[in-house]
């Protein structure tokens, strides 16, 4: 299965990406996690990607499209991807065409999460990440039992930088407009499934889980 999981900032990709692999047994790619791995290392990318990240900008295609290039490239895709948040604009969905051509594959279906922007400010805001194993949480919508402690591993949570109030609404204009022509750009490929991103995250995964097994028999 090589699927690309769209959706706004805060409409629930990496929740629902959890799923999706564990399910399917594909690797999960995700820029951002990749971007904020390298921010983290301090390599040249992160800090070629940090200014952009924190000013709520895109990291430029030249540089986001070489290291997904890379990544599909690795033995663990053979059997399929996952991507979360790539392609985000029409050069890089033209790039990924390019990819999956030279490595004989297809895109088998776009998933593209509907949430509206009301609702995304207040997920953004309120999304709490496991410092260690990556884990996402909501301080009201998917709380951990022990405030600021993740469920799954014992680690702390943090707050991104990128989902403190004043970067989010710049965040969400820039890729409302990216997603509104990338969505364009798919629409005539017949691959595009959209799915309601506002009701509840299991519900989210059952609409989700069951268009990917149709797609997979
Ligand atoms: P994305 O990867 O698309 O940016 P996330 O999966 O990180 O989005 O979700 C953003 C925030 O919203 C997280 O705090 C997550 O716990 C919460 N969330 C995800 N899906 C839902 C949902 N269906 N209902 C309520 N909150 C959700
Ligand atoms: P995300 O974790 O998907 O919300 O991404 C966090 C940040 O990483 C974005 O706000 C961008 O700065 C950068 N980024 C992630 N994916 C891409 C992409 N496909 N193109 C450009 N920038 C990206």
């Amino acid at each position: 299965m090589n699927i690309v999981l769209m959706g706004l900032p805060g409409a629930g990709k990496g929740t629902q990406a959890a799923k999706i692999i564990e399910e399917f047994q594909i690797p999960h790619i995700s820029t951002g996690d990749m971007f904020r791995a390298a921010v983290k290392e301090e390599t040249p990318l992160g800090l070629e990607a940090k200014s952009f990240m924190d000013q709520g900008q895109l990291v430029p295609d030249r540089v986001t499209i070489g290291i997904v290039r890379e990544r599909l490239g690795k033995d663990d895709c053979a059997t399929g991807f996952l991507l979360d948040g790539f392609p985000r604009t029409v050069p890089q969905a033209e790039a990924l065409d390019e990819l999956t051509k030279d490595l004989a594959r297809e895109l088998d279906m776009v998933l593209y999460i509907e949430v509206d922007e009301n609702e995304l400010l207040t997920r953004l805001t309120g999304r709490r990440i496991c410092r260690n194993c990556g884990a996402t949480y909501h301080v009201v919508f998917a709380p951990t039992q022990k405030e600021g402690i993740c469920d799954r591993c014992g680690g702390e949570l943090y707050q991104r930088d990128d989902d403190k109030p004043e970067t989010v609404a710049k965040r969400l204009s820039v890729n409302l407009e990216q997603t509104q022509h990338l969505l364009k750009y798919y629409e005539s490929t017949g691959k595009v499934h959209r799915v309601d991103g506002t009701q509840t995250i299991d519900q989210v995964t059952e609409s989700i889980l069951s268009l990917v097994r149709g797609i997979s028999k």
